[in-house]
């Protein structure tokens, strides 16, 4: 059992001390990729273990992009030389990507994990909701797409590990779960996306409906990093905590928030973490931005070498407030393939800006077309929101910006902050799916 103030000793250890256990643990894992992994073994055999030398010569690595091995599952189905053990030897199965699959460059992904990958995970979540202010005496409403993920057992593993009570619910039902199974449960604590978490608040407000909420964990999405975002949430749930998570089915829990609230711990023991240049792949320095890449350090199923994740980051290698020294990622928006390159989408700036002028649920998507990122900012508004104004403090933000501005009067309500950036081709599946959503969320 942790308390909330208890600092793990591996999570206070100096950086060099921090960099010469990555080292010895990338040795270990690089070998294990040369040998088990045939979809790593012919990208490997230029660089030998010992060029492996730690973080320093992670550049002379290959990076894994997420469609290079979606790729090479529909070439050689089902596993694409991705998989590292015996199938035997795996315990568990699932999907990339609950939230966003079937739209354009986020196709499925089929994923395994042995039970060593399981413990790991689940011991690295404990510690990020223990880090987050999760307490033995909570009880926890784990709320999500449930099936086919395998991020959602290493939550509720995380949870019992830190001595919560979980339970877990479906984003469906939204309307039995706020009449019957909350109020039995009484959750002081919850685990879900922040769109569906300003949902559930308003269905609660309409039914009035309270809940002894302390503390919300928020992943999935662009959300708590945003300042407006978190102090919408805070309001909407009556200055609960409010704790950011980043985690991806492919690898669990990455990085999350201490009581500090001000960017996500990453954890440097169990993976390496860099910033390059989406364009040209170069590795940036503490404080850059660009996209985030990951490497686990221990990894049986399917083990990932420099995984580019799509997300534009900055890291800060400066010690917290509260003793951790391990990095802190900082989420700013996504990086997505454009007509002449990658293009660096700062949702945290849009959302700032545009929460600024037209509230904080602004309806927008940024549309990547063969001339370039259009925002489209849905100008309905409410009765209160004087449009002209708003009009011509839009223009201005694209102007800031520098991305051209399209005003629409049909974007959906409500949809995930996930699938804001959509490549024009994929418009027609966007729309079945945050439709789908809708429907499902009822
Ligand atoms: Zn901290």
């Amino acid at each position: 059992m942790t308390s909330p103030d208890h600092v793990p000793e591996v999570e206070r250890l100096p950086r060099d001390e921090l960099w010469k256990e990555q080292q010895g643990s990338l040795q270990v894992q690089f070998a294990l990729l040369g040998e088990r992994s045939p979809f790593y073994r012919r990208s490997l055999e230029a660089v030998s273990p010992t060029d492996a030398d730690g973080p320093r010569s992670m550049e002379d690595l290959p990076l894994t992009t997420r469609m290079a091995l979606v790729s090479a599952q529909r070439d050689t189905p089902p596993w694409g030389g991705l998989l590292a053990v015996p199938t035997d030897d795996c315990s568990i199965l699932g999907f990339t990507n609950a939230i966003a699959t079937g739209i354009g460059e986020y196709p499925e992904l089929l994923l395994a994990a042995t039970s060593g990958d399981m413990r790991r995970r689940v011991a690295i979540a404990a510690r990020a909701f223990a880090m987050g202010g999760a307490t033995a005496s909570d009880r926890t409403a784990i709320i999500g797409e449930v099936a086919r993920s395998i991020l959602h057992h290493t939550i509720l593993g995380g949870m019992v590990g830190v001595g919560s009570t979980p339970f877990q619910i479906g984003r469906g039902l939204t309307l039995r779960h706020v009449r019957h199974t909350l109020p039995v449960l009484a959750p002081t604590q919850m685990v879900t996306h922040p769109t569906y978490a300003l949902y559930l608040a308003s269905l609660l407000e309409e039914e009035g409906t309270d809940l002894p909420i302390e503390r919300i964990f928020l992943w999935g999405e662009v959300g708590p990093s945003v300042p407006s975002i978190r102090k919408t949430l805070e309001e909407a749930w009556c200055h609960a905590s409010i704790r950011d998570v980043y985690a991806m089915e492919e690898m669990g829990i990455i990085a999350a928030e201490c009581s500090q609230g001000d960017g996500l711990h990453c954890f440097e023991d169990a993976f390496i973490y860099e910033v390059i240049d989406p364009a040209s792949g170069e590795v940036l320095g503490a404080g850059d931005r660009g996209e985030l890449v990951v490497t686990p350090l221990f990894a049986d199923a399917m083990p990932l070498l420099r995984y580019r994740t799509g997300d534009l980051v900055t890291l800060d290698d400066g010690v917290c407030e509260c003793g951790r020294t391990h990095l802190k990622l900082r989420v700013l928006g996504k990086v997505v393939p454009g007509p002449s390159g990658p293009i660096n989408i700062d949702l945290a700036t849009i959302e700032q800006v545009l929460g600024a002028v037209m509230g904080p649920t602004v309806r927008y998507r940024v549309v990547i077309e063969d001339s370039g990122p259009i925002l489209e900012v849905d100008i309905r508004g409410g009765p209160e929101v004087d449009m002209d104004a708003s009009l011509s403090a839009v223009s201005s933000v694209a102007k800031t910006i520098d991305m051209e501005l399209r005003t629409v009067e049909a974007l959906p309500e409500s949809f995930h902050r996930s699938t804001r950036v959509v490549d024009s081709r994929d418009l027609g599946l966007w729309a079945a799916r945050a439709e789908e959503q809708r429907r499902l969320e009822q």
